[in-house]
């Protein structure tokens, strides 16, 4: 069997984490080195998808609750406003290969995210 991610050890609770929302498909907390002012994953348990590629092929239902998800983060925890990334291979700087949604929001100088 492959090793666990380390999301999966969150899921588990054999690691730490600020979690933020859960529900029965998807956890979602904080990042540990945020890049804005609220930076969360949302993150589905299983970890049969690697990126979000696989995910929307294989289950777009559970990519659509990520999403609204993460706009129910932003209402509650920011303005509203966010912006949702999804790194897609290792040249696009992913690190963790079981899918995750980076949600950011909040502003940065201007008003606008860095
Ligand atoms: P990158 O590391 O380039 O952001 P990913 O898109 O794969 O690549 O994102 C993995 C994210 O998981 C990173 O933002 C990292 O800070 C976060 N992370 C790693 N380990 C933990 C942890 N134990 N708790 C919270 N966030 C974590």
């Amino acid at each position: 069997m492959a090793e666990q991610t380390v999301f999966e050890k969150i899921v588990a609770r054999e690691i730490p984490a600020e979690i933020v929302l859960e529900n029965d498909r998807i956890i979602a907390f904080s990042d540990i080195h945020p890049q804005a002012p609220m930076h969360v994953l949302v993150v589905p348990k299983t970890a049969r998808y690697r990126d979000v590629v696989e995910l929307a092929a294989g289950d777009p239902e559970l990519l659509a609750e990520m999403v609204q998800m993460a706009q129910a983060i932003a209402r509650e925890r920011a303005a509203g406003d966010f912006r949702l990334v999804f790194n897609t291979g290792e040249l696009a700087g992913q690190t963790v290969f079981h899918a995750h949604a980076h949600v950011l929001a909040g502003s940065l100088g201007e008003g606008s995210l860095a």
